[in-house]
């Protein structure tokens, strides 16, 4: 048996051990009393009985080790501002948040929304709630007031952190008057909105008695000295809510001293990343990779992480690989789209700098097709790594764990099971699939630590949505498709609900995306299942692709559909074969870079696109609309 193989299984056969070990990475007020509590099934309470902090863990111990180290970078490429901070001043600006915060009435247990851009006070303000035990709920800065309102009423905070304005691609979102009309909307408003002035909104309305502002209490609480609150490992952290692909988007609660223990193994096993080095996480602090990787992961392991307010292609595609010579980055955690961003870009910018400190790139949060995979690691020469996993899990499900063994990496693959994670792919009637059958991936429970402990508020739908998918056995269902080879790489085929069922043969989008995927002038491809009278659905797909000129007329599009089509043919018969490929230069996709297939679909059958909060681009879905009817 391999190393790796050896280390999963210990995970699982003897999960407590395994788990007491792992705990040791983080320091602990009081140690656990007993390891994982799973009495009451499908919920696991870990480490019960040990008091910890997540900012202590992140901050303080650091502070007090290596005060003078790097801790926190904070670019903006928008207004054009670059900002460190060690260790010691990381501390004493959460502590400053953290008195701001006490003194607007906040105490353990409280919410706290946070509606900020990606600048350093977001990040105080997460750690501040960290420290005296509040309980955070960061929703995406910009987001619509609806959305933002159904979060509000969720959460109850009894205080907004927010800021005038956020900035994209050279423009700045107003969010207060966004803010304003949420708390409007909400049935249950803050009490207190606390105001981070960037200056670039000029004017924002001021609600006397509600709005307070930053730099004025931060001057009243520069010498600010509030000690971290002891908390429960099982006392709740925070509240983030699912991406909103698939429709109405879920109150993910985490715990406190699991999640802790989670990320800090996951940067040794997996990202590899430890004191001294910098990570460089491409996400936002509104997705749960900003969450887990910009901040608390990186901090606990001790390292300096980079706060990047920005697109990838401004003032240039070479932008990230800049800072990555400037601040020698070790570890760099990206996501597929923005990777294919770069491939439809020239590739001299991946060659401009020295890229040398860079050790891994990890990539996660929509498939990543094999042809880009290939490209990517092959333009960059260092092991690029894909791995699945959710907002509800916290931390990879799948991925290769070089940490502890350098298997192989295999293209298009997330690889294996995650130590911690008893995975299994499912027949529809509860049976575990053979080798190379396609399945539901589930996770036998207890889920390891760091993954959600419930919905927030409503255990029964926690029950409900993930647990009962089989009255027998109760597994963890993924909502995911997948399928494991003979050598046991997992490959994941695309979510539940984004099959086509033609002619009575059930295909995934995914597996048809990755065929048209094949053609060299594809950047980027959505396939959706259309309803036909006779056939049921058909593959209706749409396409960008990487050389306009290429459909520069009817003839060349015709021409290049046609050959498209014979891809599709030659890799999984004509079967899948789409029966229209569109083109078009932009696809819609959430916030967090998700296609939205189901907006999609729907105009494609001639309905209303659905639920939009979370579209990035809402012009994408003209251009669909336009390409169905021309
Ligand atoms: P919602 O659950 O609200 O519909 P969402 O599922 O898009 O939203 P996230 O938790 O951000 O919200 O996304 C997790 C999903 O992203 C996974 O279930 C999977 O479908 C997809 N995913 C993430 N990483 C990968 C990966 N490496 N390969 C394939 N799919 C991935
Ligand atoms: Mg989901």
């Amino acid at each position: 048996m391999g190393k790796y193989a050896e280390f999963y299984k210990r995970s699982i056969e003897q999960r407590d051990d395994f788990w007491a070990e792992q705990s040791a990475l983080i320091d602990w007020q009081t140690p656990p009393q007993k390891i994982c509590d799973f009495s009451k099934p499908p919920f696991a309470n870990w480490f019960v009985g040990g008091k910890t902090n997540l900012c202590h863990n992140a901050v303080d111990r650091h502070a007090a080790k290596r005060p003078n180290d790097r801790a926190l970078v904070y670019i903006s490429t928008e207004t054009n501002e670059e900002k460190s901070y060690t260790f010691a001043e990381l501390k004493s600006e959460v502590m400053r948040a953290a008195a701001i915060m006490k003194s607007l009435g906040v105490g353990r247990g409280d919410r706290v929304l946070i509606y900020m851009p990606m600048i350093a006070e977001a990040t105080f303000a997460i750690l501040a709630c960290a420290r005296i035990g509040a309980i955070h709920s960061v929703v995406f800065g910009g987001f619509a007031s609806g959305s933002l309102a159904t979060r509000i009423d969720d959460a109850k905070p009894k205080l907004i952190v927010s800021s005038d304005a956020g900035m994209r691609a050279g423009r700045a979102v107003p969010y207060k008057h966004l803010l304003d009309e949420a708390c409007k909307l909400a049935q249950f408003p803050p009490e207190k909105v606390l105001m981070i002035d960037r200056g670039l909104d000029k004017g924002w309305p001021k609600v006397a008695g509600r709005d307070v502002d930053y730099a004025e209490l931060r001057a009243k609480h520069m010498n600010a000295d509030v000690p971290c609150e002891w908390m429960e490992s099982t006392e709740p952290s925070y509240i983030l809510y699912t991406s909103g692909t698939t429709g109405k988007p879920k109150g993910v609660q985490r715990d406190t001293g699991g999640y802790a223990v989670a990320l800090a193994a996951s940067m040794k096993h997996i990202f590899q990343g430890g004191e001294g080095e910098t990570m460089f996480s491409t996400s936002d602090i509104g997705w749960v990779v900003g969450h887990s990787y910009i901040i608390y992961g990186p901090l606990i392991a001790g390292m300096a992480t980079i706060m990047y307010e920005g697109t990838p292609i401004r003032p240039d595609p070479g932008i990230w690989w800049q800072l990555v010579e400037k601040y020698k980055v070790n570890v760099m955690f990206s996501a597929p789209t923005a990777v294919r961003v770069l491939k439809k870009s020239d590739n001299s910018w991946l060659h401009k700098y020295d890229l040398s400190s860079l050790k891994h790139l990890f990539l996660a949060g929509e498939p990543l097709d094999q042809p880009t995979h290939e490209w990517i690691m092959g333009e960059l020469k260092l092991p690029v790594i894909d791995n699945y996993w959710q907002t509800e899990t916290g931390w990879p499900i799948l991925s290769t764990v070089r940490g502890v063994e350098d298997t192989k990496i295999k293209f298009g693959t997330p690889s294996f099971p995650v130590y911690g994670y008893d995975l299994r792919i499912f027949r529809e009637d509860g049976t575990v699939c053979d080798a190379n059958e396609k399945g539901i991936v589930g996770i036998v429970p207890p889920l390891p630590p760091g993954c959600l402990s419930t919905i927030w508020g409503d255990d029964d739908r926690f029950v409900s949505t993930y647990f009962s998918l089989f009255k027998e056995p109760q597994v963890y269902s993924s909502f995911d498709w997948g399928i494991k080879d003979d050598e046991g790489y997992h490959f994941i085929l695309g979510r539940t609900d984004d099959v086509i069922n033609v002619a009575g043969h059930r295909l995934g989008t995914r597996e048809i995306e990755e065929a048209v995927q094949g053609h060299a002038a594809v950047a980027e491809v959505a396939v959706v299942g259309v309803s036909d009278q006779l056939k049921g659905q058909e593959p209706v797909a749409f396409a960008v692709v990487k050389d306009p000129a290429r459909i520069a007329t009817p003839e060349l599009r015709a021409a290049l559909e046609a050959e498209i089509k014979k891809v599709v043919d030659g890799n999984l018969g004509a079967i899948a074969r789409p029966k229209r490929v569109h083109f078009v230069t932009g696809l819609p996709k959430t916030r967090s870079g998700k296609m939205l297939r189901r907006s999609i679909q729907a105009l494609a059958e001639g309905r209303d696109a659905g639920d939009l909060t979370t579209i990035d681009d809402p012009s994408t879905l003209e251009q669909i609309k336009a390409a169905l009817a021309g």
